[in-house]
Parts: C-alpha cells; structure tokens; sequence
C-alpha cells in the first residue's frame, strides 16, 4: 500500500485535520430509509411530530454548538473542514456561510445525509443526489466543494468514478490505512481518487452520541478517557509521518465537558511542535503536487 507519510510543510512530522459533519436534524432522523420515498426534511417532520426531540438536538448542533466550534478554531488560530448536506445549506444559508467566511474549507455530505448503500445498483440516483448537493453549494455559497465525505461512511463500487467526474479533489469515507493514497492502489478498478482514511475511533459519535433505547448506540464516556485515546492516536499516526483526522459533530462535540478534548487537544499539538494542522483540502492539495512533482 502506497500511503504519502511526508515530506510536510516546514518540516512536520505528520500533518492534522479537525473536521465537523454538520448533519443537523439529519443525525437523528434517519434520510430518506426508501429511496423512491418521500423526502425528508421538513415534509418528514411535519407528518411525524414525534420527531421533535431529535429535531431539537439537531438545532442544538446548529445554533448553540456550531457558533462556540467557530469561536474556538479563532481563538486557536485553526483553519477545519466542514461537511455538509446540501438540503441543510438551502435551509440554513447564513449558519455555513459563517464558516466560509472564517476561512474554512467546507465539503459535501449527501444532499439529504443519504446512506449511499441505496445505490449500490444505481449510480444515476447517486449522481442525482451529489449533483443535488453541488447546486446547493454553489446556489448559497457560491462554490464548489473539492472534497467528500459520505454519510455514514459508505461506499460503493461506482461512487468514485462519480466523485471523480464532477472534480472532487478527494474523499475521506473509507478504513484503510493512517495516511493519504489513491484508491487505486488497493481496490481493483477504482479511480485515481485522493482517499484520507477514517476510523470510529477518531469519531465522536461511539463515545457521545446517546439515543433513547431501544436505539442505543453509545454510553456517555468521561473526557479524559476519549482524551487519551485521541492523543495516543494523534501521537502514532503523526509519528509515522501520517494524517490524523478527527471526525465531530457539532451537537455531539460541542457540548462544554466535550469542547475541552478539543482545547487539550490543541494544547498537545501546540507542545509537540511539529504537526501541520490544515484543511484536508489543503493537506489533498499538498500530497497532490508533491505526488506530481515525484
Ligand atoms: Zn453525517
């Protein structure tokens, strides 16, 4: 496997990237579970009132937790990547035009958070949605996002291709390895697409993300312990030259006891010295001229 572990900028030791998936109500109301469905989103909530408690923990994300991330990255002088749907930057264009307008990087995510294992037999609905979310972007925000990151972190055979013909830079959905590649050098006929490995360990969600039973899906874990392990993660994947990437969510990481991982985080990198925290769009940009250069 033929990961880029370096050379980094002004002589890193391995590079960083914060990054935020800002689902909003989309984190607790599955998307669209029937493709040939209804749309969810507002339609959805109006037939369901049910639906109002996780409707109310996505607003949080939106208008509580996003602000204090955004204050937080300007304090600490840090430039991150956002991933968003494309029905939530028509809904709430001043929220992420915030984030562009701190400088940010912000990426697609599915134009409803579709889990794109929908489309395994039919990539023309899968490009109908990332071509959905594009029109967003460049409706509200007037730009074209260069990377991806698929809802729920799944893949299929074609998405690449389909990434790829509309001049994604890269995507940051798939397992393998610890530092930047091409999906080409380990899956058969994949293109050459720039892929950052991601892993749930390096997630919010397993450790914070708590749903009324029978849904459960994790038991609140203490800060100093996701700390730990972060640092520990943050500390082998640097020292070996790669990317480490941490994945939140704003109404999951944004909480005050939470933020604080954050803060420690970066207190831990500002100590070592020598790690290069950046965009991935950036880091892509960085790997792919040294990569032609080579
Ligand atoms: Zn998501």
């Amino acid at each position: 496997m033929n990961e880029f572990r370096g050379p980094w900028p002004d002589g890193a030791t391995g590079a960083m990237a914060l990054t935020f998936d800002c689902d909003v109500t989309y984190a607790y109301s599955p998307a669209r579970p029937d493709p040939a469905g209804p749309r969810t989103g507002e339609a959805l909530f109006a037939k369901s009132p049910k639906r109002l408690q996780g409707y109310s923990r996505g607003l949080y994300g939106l208008h509580t937790a996003l602000p204090r991330i955004l204050a937080f990255l300007k304090r600490r002088d840090v430039l991150a990547s956002f991933y968003i749907p494309g029905a939530n930057v028509e809904r709430w264009p001043d929220a992420f035009r915030a984030i562009v307008d701190q400088g940010h990087e912000v990426g697609a995510h599915g134009h409803e958070h579709e889990n794109v294992s929908m489309y395994r037999d039919d990539p023309e609905a899968e490009a109908a949605v990332l071509d959905a979310c594009l029109d967003a972007f460049g409706k509200h925000l007037g730009l074209r996002p260069t990377g991806y990151r698929s809802p729920a972190w799944d893949m299929n055979l074609h998405s690449a291709r389909l990434l790829q013909e509309r001049g994604f830079a890269y995507d940051f959905s798939l397992f393998a390895g610890e530092a930047p590649h091409l999906l080409s050098d380990i899956y058969p006929d994949q293109p050459d697409l720039l892929e950052f490995p991601i892993d749930w360990c390096l997630d919010d969600a397993p450790y914070f993300m708590w749903f009324m039973p029978p849904h459960l899906m994790a038991q609140f874990h203490g800060p100093d312990e996701v700390f730990e392990i972060w640092k520990a993660e943050l500390d082998g994947i640097v020292g070996e030259g790669g990317v480490f990437t941490l994945t939140c969510h704003p109404s999951v990481i944004g909480r005050h006891h939470r933020m604080n991982i954050l803060e420690r985080l970066m207190d831990h990198v500002e100590a070592r010295g020598d790690v290069w925290v950046a965009p991935l769009a950036d880091i892509a940009g960085h790997v792919m001229r040294r990569q032609a250069a080579a």
